[in-house]
C-alpha cells in the first residue's frame, strides 16, 4: 500500500531576532525528519518536550512553513502549494492541540465553530450544516442541543470532544493529535482516547499521535518515532520500541516510566537522562545525543550515525547498532 502522508526531510528553520545572539545563528528546530502514514493506523511522536514533536506537526501543516523536505499527501505534494490549494487541501489533514480554546472561539457558539470547516470545505445549505453539526456533536458522545451553547459552558473533557467533532466536520483522512489529552485527567484521557478509538475505526482515520506521555502512546499506536533535537533517532512497531528499545535515548525515556509489570521492570536496569538537552542552536557534533548517553564512544563525538535496520521492525539512528563496515565508511566519509 502506497503512505497515505509521506514526509520526507522535512526541515523547519527558525531564525531568531538577532539582539540575543552576538551571531547570526539559526535553529533547525525540524532536521530533516522522514515518516509515513499509512492508511489507518496510529503513529506516536515521542520526545522530550522541545524536540521538535510540534514544530514537526505545525511544519507538515504549513502552519509554519519548513524550509526544506517533501510532505504529499495521498500523492501529492503539499509543500510549495498556493495558499487557497492549501487551504482546500486541508480538508483530509485536520489537527487538534491540548488547548480547546485555539480552536474553538470563546466568542462563538458551538455551532459557528463546528460549521467553520463544514462551510469552507462541503457544499451544504444552512438546514443541512445544522443537521451536521447536531450529528458531529452525537458522534463525540455530545447531546446536538449544545450546539447553541458557547464554549465555556463545559468541562474540558466536553471541550476537547467539541474540537474532535469539528476536526472530523469535514470528513478528513488524518487528524494530527498534538497533546491532545495531556491537559485532561485520566479518566477523562480514558474517555477521550477511547473516542479516538471508535472513530478510527468506523471513520477510517490515520492519526499522528503526538504525546509526552509514554504509556497513552503506547496504548494508542501501532508505530511510534522517537524524536531528539529535532531528528527521529529510533522508530518500529511500537511494542518493539516498547520492549526493546534499541537507541540510549529511548531506553533512557522509558526507563523514567514505570512498567505495568514488576517482574519486566526488575530487569531493566533505570537509566537515568542526566541533564537538559543542549541549545538547538549549539547541536553537538556527531551524534547529537552523545553529550548525555552513557554508551558514548569516541566515534560519537565526530560521526554522524546513519538509520540502521534494527531487529524486528522499524530503524535505530546510533552507531552501537551499526556493523563494521558501513561504520569504516561513515569514518571516512567523515575524514577526507
Ligand atoms: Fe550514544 Fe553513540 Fe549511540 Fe549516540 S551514537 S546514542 S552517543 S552510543
Ligand atoms: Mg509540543
Amino acid at each position: 500500500t502506497e503512505p497515505l502522508l509521506d514526509v520526507r526531510d522535512l526541515q523547519v528553520t527558525f531564525s531568531p531576532r538577532k539582539k540575543m545572539f552576538r551571531e547570526r545563528v539559526s535553529l533547525r528546530a525540524v532536521d530533516g525528519v522522514s515518516f509515513q502514514l499509512y492508511p489507518g493506523e496510529t503513529v506516536g511522536l515521542v520526545g522530550e518536550s522541545g524536540c521538535g514533536k510540534s514544530t514537526t506537526a505545525r511544519g507538515l501543516m504549513r502552519l509554519v512553513e519548513p524550509s526544506g523536505g517533501s510532505v504529499t499527501l495521498a500523492g501529492r505534494e503539499l509543500l510549495g502549494l498556493p495558499a487557497n490549494k492549501m487551504r482546500k487541501a486541508r480538508k483530509d489533514i485536520q489537527m487538534v492541540f491540548q488547548d480547546p480554546y485555539s480552536s474553538l472561539d470563546p466568542s462563538m457558539l458551538v455551532l459557528d465553530s463546528i460549521a467553520e470547516p463544514i462551510d469552507v470545505h462541503l457544499d451544504l445549505d444552512r438546514a443541512q450544516t445544522v443537521e451536521r453539526v447536531g450529528a458531529l456533536l452525537q458522534r463525540v458522545g455530545l447531546p446536538a442541543e449544545y450546539m447553541y451553547r458557547y464554549p465555556h459552558e463545559f468541562s474540558g473533557g466536553q471541550r476537547q470532544r467539541i474540537t474532535i467533532a469539528r476536526a472530523i466536520a469535514a470528513d478528513p483522512k488524518i487528524l494530527v493529535l498534538d497533546e491532545a489529552v495531556s491537559a485532561l485527567d485520566v479518566s477523562t484521557q480514558n474517555q477521550v482516547i477511547g473516542l479516538l478509538e471508535d472513530l478510527s475505526r468506523d471513520a477510517d482515520l490515520t492519526y499522528l499521535f503526538i504525546a509526552h506521555d509514554l504509556s497513552v502512546v503506547r496504548h494508542i499506536s501501532d508505530r511510534v518515532a522517537v524524536m531528539y533535537l529535532g531528528q527521529i533517532v529510533e522508530h518500529g512497531d511500537v511494542d518493539r520500541v516498547f520492549d526493546a528499545p534499541a537507541h540510549p535515548y529511548t531506553e533512557a525515556l522509558l526507563s523514567a516510566v514505570p512498567l505495568p509489570s514488576p517482574k519486566v521492570q526488575r530487569s531493566r536496569e533505570r537509566i537515568v537522562l542526566a541533564g537538559d538537552p543542549p541549545d538547538p542552536s549549539k547541536v553537538p557534533p556527531g551524534c547529537r545525543f552523545h553529550t548525555r548517553c552513557k554508551y558514548a564512544m569516541d566515534v560519537c563525538r565526530t560521526v554522524v550515525p546513519l538509520p540502521t535496520p534494527t531487529i524486528g521492525s522499524g530503524e535505530v539512528t546510533c552507531h552501537l547498532h551499526t556493523s563494521g563496515p558501513q561504520l569504516a565508511g561513515a569514518s571516512v566519509r567523515e575524514l577526507t
